[in-house]
């Protein structure tokens, strides 16, 4: 098995937000594939932006 994720795993990961909670070498991996693969690094930024917006709105809602 390879040290290295592919893109398929990368999105996976992201989109399960499991990027938050990996132990740090996984994350490190990520961080890795970031560097290398621009897709997966605009797709991450993509899916932090979308968290934030969803934490502001959720924090509004609350009185
Ligand atoms: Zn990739």
């Amino acid at each position: 098995m390879s040290n290295e994720l592919n893109c398929k795993e990368v999105s996976r990961l992201i989109s399960d937000g499991h990027d938050r909670d990996l132990p740090p070498k996984e994350r490190a991996r990520l961080r890795l594939h970031f560097v290398i693969c621009e897709t997966c690094r605009e797709v991450n930024d993509q899916f932090n932006f979308i968290r934030e917006a969803i934490k502001k709105l959720g924090q509004h809602d609350r009185p």
